[in-house]
């Protein structure tokens, strides 16, 4: 890893398969260390401008190429991707922090991609169907858009690049990404796997910058056809809002406020742990974090001792140390928020069961740390019951019965994630029916998600659209009919029908 960085202090755009300096530049900092780890590029208009017309040119060829030719490549991809697993997620621990088995994790989620979408080179199926009319063929099927815009957060920097730029390369369309600047490295070592793996120039690009100059330009370059964007939901409402004004295909994949829902049958040490997993994992930094605990009041008491004895056993620190459990915050910002967010749950009335501050000693001194915290006596409609904090804190809510239990969990404005613990069957089915979110777990904490399986929500979370399984491929596909007339004379649908 030392040599890694004897090689690069500057990382560099990736544009028509050339490597292209920056002019201005800001620091990535390793939020476990405070330690620098390279200078990013802040790119302006004009380098977008460039990536956009490669990208366009490109296309034109790429869309030629048979699709299961397409697919070999992103196959080889995922063959690097694999080769280079350990490098790649001791990288991502140092620029995103989360824990070594959780970046390994999160790669793999990029090679699954790969795999996946290498087979769907020899899908991307359309349909036939009868015609009304005689002699006459009638099918649909999916064509690309053309130019696709990345834009992505920094808490998942390799994976939900994969859950986008696979299907729409297979599917025939160019890519121009813009990753976030706290974590670029995953963005350089994809595009290299890229290269090396014999893409044409021009079909994908890496451009790095700030949302305000960089994304901008993505939302309103009348070349890009498609944003696929993930992120916060105030970005994603003011993209959504200009890429209205344009007619500009959209997909946004925002924040959640998941719950965990425990009934009073539920098996109460497993329903802890997957509490403890889906919260204080990635230090709560996941759109899928569970920040609320729904609990049957009989088991309010049992289930707060269990999470507090795994709480206190939990490790925090530096997440390349593999007996660490909980690695840090992303930045002061974030602490901010987070404490902030603490201030207005004790000012609500809410209980502080443990945890509630940033950690300041010796180990925690250079890095950004916040101590796994619960609250209890938690209302639904609380602010901390409500709004996204994106840290390691989760609210206690105990309700009477099931019926309490879903209408809590869907009050809130987001539809990301929501699980259950339970044994009763009844229960299992009715809560997949009622509960108001696009992923549904059922005796597993609420993330954990699976590539071929759609990931998005409902509500505030999205817009309908989502993000991996083949439902990826209608984000960055047109669906077109094709009628064939072979009667050899005019026939008029809905007319000339006998
Ligand atoms: P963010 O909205 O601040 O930034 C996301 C990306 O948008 C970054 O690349 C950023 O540079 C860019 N951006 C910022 N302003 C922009 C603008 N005006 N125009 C165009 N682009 C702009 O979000 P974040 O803090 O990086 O990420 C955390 C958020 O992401 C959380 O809300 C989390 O829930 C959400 N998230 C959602 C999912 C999901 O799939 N639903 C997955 C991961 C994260």
């Amino acid at each position: 890893m030392a040599d890694y960085f004897l090689n690069i202090h500057q990382l560099k755009n990736y544009i028509d398969g050339k490597w292209i300096e920056g002019k201005q530049f800001i620091p990535v900092i390793n939020p476990a260390t405070g330690k620098k780890i390279v200078n990013v590029p802040l790119s302006s208009e004009e380098t977008v401008d460039y990536a956009v017309s490669s990208a366009k040119r490109a296309q034109k060829d790429w869309a030629l190429v048979p699709a299961p030719k397409r697919a070999e490549i992103i196959y080889d991809v995922g063959t690097l991707l694999k080769e280079r697993k350990e490098t790649l997620a001791r990288l991502l621990t140092m620029e995103n922090g989360k824990i070594l088995e959780e970046a390994r994790g999160e790669v793999q989620e990029g090679i699954d991609m790969a795999f996946y979408m290498a087979g769907e080179g020899r899908r991307l199926f359309g349909q036939t169907t009868p015609a009304e009319l005689k002699d006459k063929f009638a099918m649909s099927m999916r064509v690309p858009v053309g130019v696709v815009g990345i834009i992505t957060p920094w808490n998942f920097p390799i994976a939900i690049a994969t859950w986008k730029a696979f299907p729409a390369i297979v599917a025939g369309n160019a890519v121009v990404w813009k990753p976030a600047t706290e974590t670029p490295m995953m963005a350089y070592e994809l595009a290299k796997i890229f290269e090396e793996a014999g893409l044409p120039p021009g079909v994908f690009n890496v451009v790095h910058g700030s949302g305000a100059v960089v994304g901008q330009r993505f939302v309103h370059h009348p070349d890009i056809r498609v944003i696929s964007f993930t992120g916060s939901n105030e970005t994603g409402r003011m993209i959504a809002g200009e890429c209205g004004k344009q007619l500009k295909k959209v997909s946004l994949e925002m924040g959640g406020k998941n719950a965990v829902i425990v009934m009073d049958d539920a098996d109460l040490e497993l329903a802890a742990d997957g509490i403890i997993w889906s919260a204080f994992g990635t230090s709560g930094q996941r759109c899928t974090a569970c920040s609320r605990v729904i609990v049957h009041e009989n088991v309010k008491e049992k289930l707060e001792e269990r999470l507090l004895e795994k709480i206190a056993t939990l490790s925090i620190g530096n997440g390349l140390d593999e007996t660490i459990r909980v690695g840090p915050i992303i930045n002061k910002a974030s602490i901010e928020k987070i404490k902030s967010f603490i201030e207005i749950g004790k000012e609500e009335g809410a209980k502080l069961l443990t945890g509630g501050y940033e950690l300041t000693g010796e180990q925690y001194k250079n890095g950004h740390f916040f101590a796994p915290t619960l609250f209890t006596n938690v209302t639904a409609n609380m602010r901390i019951a409500q709004e996204e904090i994106f840290g390691p804190v989760v609210s206690i809510i105990s309700v009477k019965n099931f019926t309490e239990a879903i209408e809590v969990n869907n009050s809130v404005t987001y539809g990301l994630s929501s699980s259950i613990f339970t044994h009763d069957v009844n229960q299992v089915f009715r809560a997949t029916r009622d509960l108001d979110t696009g992923i549904v777990y059922v005796n597993a904490g609420t993330t954990g998600a699976e590539i071929h399986l759609p990931f998005g929500g409902t509500k505030g979370t999205g817009n309908g659209h989502r993000d991996s399984g083949i439902q990826a491929l209608d984000v960055f596909t047109e669906w077109r009919a094709v009628y064939v007339d072979y009667s050899g004379k005019l026939q008029r649908a809905q007319l000339d029908v006998e």
